[in-house]
């Protein structure tokens, strides 16, 4: 159940298997760092055929690239993500879009008070479901 967090402060203790956005793309970051050195020592086994070696280490060089991409990314959703005090665990979070949940504890929140009370689901994010509750008002 999503909880607007700009009024109302309570005891709401449901809990989802959600964690916050910033978390999922910080640990998708790190992973791909660990896949892109996976890559470059694969290639390192593979050294005596010399141009297998040379794909395995330009395929570990796009990885570790391509996280420090989603670390810029992260940096400049970080900026734009709301920081407000978490209503259940009482420590600071950010929240991101419409509705996200709460990094330490989390509690779904939602910053649209339209949405308080209804059940947490990711389509609140996505723009033809935001547009729709604008043509209905
Ligand atoms: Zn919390």
């Amino acid at each position: 159940m999503l909880y607007y967090v700009s009024e109302k402060y309570g005891g709401i203790t449901l809990s989802l298997n959600y964690s916050s956005k910033i978390n999922k793309i910080r640990t998708f970051a790190l992973s791909l760092v660990f896949i892109g050195f996976g890559v470059m020592y694969l290639g390192l086994l593979l050294k005596n055929i010399e141009w297998l070696m040379l794909i395995f280490f330009l395929l570990g060089m796009l990885c570790i690239v391509f996280s420090t991409v989603v670390y810029f990314w992260i940096g400049l959703l970080s900026t734009r993500a709301v920081q407000i005090v978490c209503p259940s665990c009482e420590k600071p979070t950010k929240i991101l879009g419409r509705v996200d949940a709460c990094m330490h504890c989390k509690q779904p929140l939602t910053l649209d008070k339209n949405l308080e009370g209804k059940e947490f689901d990711e389509k609140y994010n996505e723009k033809k479901y935001r547009n729709e509750i604008n043509e209905k008002k």
